[in-house]
C-alpha cells in the first residue's frame, strides 16, 4: 500500500495557545499536527511517576479519583443490569432510564419540564461530554474563551476542535474574574464561553456577579456558555448556580456533568450533556461517531444513583468538608500558602515559603522524598509562570490516607523554619 501522502499545512495561531505562529511541514511522521501540540496530561503522569517509584505506598494527591468504594447499592445495580442482560449497545443518546432519570432530577433546577428525547444526551464521562460539545458547536477559527487556570482538558478540546482559545486570568489569592478583563476578552468571532464552577483546580465557586455578566455576555454576543459542573454537589458555602438557569441562557447553553465525583464511580465513565434540542442536534452527531454510547449496564445502575434521597448529598458534603478541613489546615501548619476552597475537591497551595526553584521541582521532590504525588500549578495555567510557586492537591481520599500525606510532609516544616 502506497505511503500516506501529507500535504504541507499551513496552521494559523487559531490551531495553537494564541501567540501568532505559523507551522509548515508534517512534523513528527505519523503525529498529526494536531496531536503535536499537546502532551501527556501532567496529572495522570504525576500519578504514574508516583507509583512506578512507590508502587502501592504512594500517597496520590495528584489525581482527582476516591481511594474510598461508590455505595454499595449502586455497584449491585450494575451487577443485576449485566446478569439481567442489557451488555449490547444502548440508545446512543444514552438509555431511556438514565435519560429520564437527568430529566427527573435537573428539570426543578432549570424551572422548566426538560425532555429526555430531545435536550438530554449520555455520554462516557464528562471528558466526551466537553469535547463533543466543542466539535459539534464551535467551528475552527471561532474564538472560544477559557478562564485560567484551568482543568487540562479544555487546552487540547480546543486544539482539537481547531478552536482559538483566548484566555482570561483568574486573579489570585480568591481567583476572581477582574469583570472589564472578561468584557474585553468578547468579541463578534467569540463562539463559547467554558465555565467550570465549582472549580479545578482552584475550588473557587464563580460567584452571582460574574455568572451574571457571562451570561449577559453570552447574549450579548450570541456565544454559547458551555458550563462543566462535575462538582456541583461540593459546594461547601452557598449554593450551586447553573448558568443555564439564568435568565434568558438555557437556550444559550450546554450543562455537562456525569456520575464520576458525585458517586465516587470515576472509572465508569458515564456523563451527561442538557442543552436545548437546536444545540443538542449537533452535538449528538459528534457523539454517535465518537463512542456511539457509553456502557449500557453502567448507565442502568446511573439512573438508580440519581434516585438516592436527598441524605446522601448531605452525607457527602460533610465527608468532603471533614477532609478538606483537615488537608487544608495541615498544609498550612507545614508552611503552605492557601486559600479555603468554596467547592470542588482540590487546594492551589502556594510553595513559596519552601524556596524551590519551581513547582515541577518541588512536586518531583515530593514525590522522590516523601511518596507523595501533587500536580505542577503551572500546568493548569495558559502562561506557566503565572503557576510556577504553586503545586495541587486534590483529597477524594480517606481521612487515613490524608493523615498518612501530611505526616509524611512534616519535614518541610523545618525546612521552612531552618529557612526562616
Ligand atoms: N471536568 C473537570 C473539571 C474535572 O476535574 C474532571 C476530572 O477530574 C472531569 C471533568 C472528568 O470527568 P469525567 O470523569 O466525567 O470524564
Amino acid at each position: 500500500m502506497a505511503a500516506r501522502q501529507r500535504r504541507p499545512v499551513a496552521l494559523t495561531d487559531s490551531w495553537c495557545t494564541g501567540e501568532a505562529r505559523t507551522l509548515t511541514g508534517v512534523g513528527t511522521p505519523g503525529v498529526s499536527l494536531k496531536a503535536s501540540q499537546f502532551t501527556e496530561s501532567v496529572i495522570r503522569e504525576m500519578t504514574r511517576r508516583c507509583v512506578e517509584l512507590h508502587g502501592a505506598d504512594a500517597v496520590n494527591f495528584a489525581q482527582g479519583f476516591p481511594d474510598f468504594d461508590a455505595p454499595q447499592e449502586l455497584l449491585e445495580a450494575a451487577a443485576h443490569a449485566m446478569r439481567d442482560g442489557h451488555n449490547q449497545y444502548g440508545t446512543t443518546w444514552g438509555a431511556p432510564e438514565l435519560r429520564e432519570a437527568i430529566a427527573d432530577s435537573y428539570s426543578f433546577h432549570f424551572d422548566r419540564v426538560l425532555d429526555p428525547a430531545r435536550e438530554i444526551t449520555v455520554t462516557c464521562g464528562s471528558t466526551e461530554a466537553m469535547i463533543a460539545a466543542m466539535l459539534g458547536l464551535v467551528d475552527p477559527g471561532d474564538e472560544v474563551i477559557v478562564l485560567s487556570p484551568f482543568y487540562e482538558n479544555y487546552g487540547p478540546d480546543c486544539i482539537l476542535t481547531g478552536a482559538a482559545p483566548h484566555y482570561v486570568t483568574l486573579h489570585e489569592p480568591d481567583f476572581h474574574i477582574d469583570l472589564q478583563e472578561l468584557e474585553r476578552a468578547f468579541k463578534p468571532r467569540t463562539r463559547a464561553i467554558i465555565v467550570n464552577t465549582p472549580n479545578n483546580p482552584t475550588g473557587k465557586v464563580y460567584s452571582m456577579e460574574e455568572l451574571h455578566l457571562i451570561a449577559e455576555l453570552c447574549r450579548r454576543y450570541d456565544a454559547i456558555a458551555v458550563t462543566d459542573e462535575i462538582y456541583e454537589h461540593l459546594v461547601y458555602e452557598g449554593e450551586h448556580v447553573r448558568i443555564g438557569s439564568l435568565p434568558g441562557m438555557y437556550e444559550r447553553s450546554v450543562t455537562i456533568s456525569g456520575i464520576s465525583k458525585t458517586y465516587s464511580l470515576t472509572g465508569w465513565r458515564v456523563g451527561w450533556l442538557i442543552a436545548p434540542p437546536h444545540l443538542t442536534e449537533g452535538i449528538r452527531k459528534v457523539h454517535d461517531f465518537l463512542t456511539v454510547g457509553a456502557a449500557h449496564p453502567l448507565q442502568l445502575a446511573a439512573a438508580e444513583a440519581l434516585r438516592l434521597p436527598d441524605a446522601y448529598y448531605d452525607r457527602l458534603l460533610a465527608d468532603y468538608r471533614e477532609r478538606r478541613d483537615l488537608l487544608v489546615g495541615g498544609l498550612r501548619q507545614l508552611g503552605f500558602a492557601c486559600e479555603m476552597p468554596a467547592g470542588a475537591y482540590y487546594v492551589m497551595a502556594d510553595i513559596a515559603a519552601f524556596e524551590f526553584p519551581d513547582d515541577y521541582t518541588f512536586a518531583q521532590h515530593l514525590i522522590e522524598r516523601f511518596a507523595v504525588a501533587t500536580v505542577p500549578g503551572s500546568s493548569f495555567y495558559h502562561l506557566p509562570e503565572l503557576g510556577r510557586h504553586k503545586i495541587r492537591f486534590s483529597y477524594p481520599k480517606k481521612i487515613a490516607t490524608i493523615e498518612r500525606g501530611l505526616e509524611r510532609l512534616a519535614p518541610l516544616r523545618q525546612r521552612v523554619t531552618a529557612g526562616a
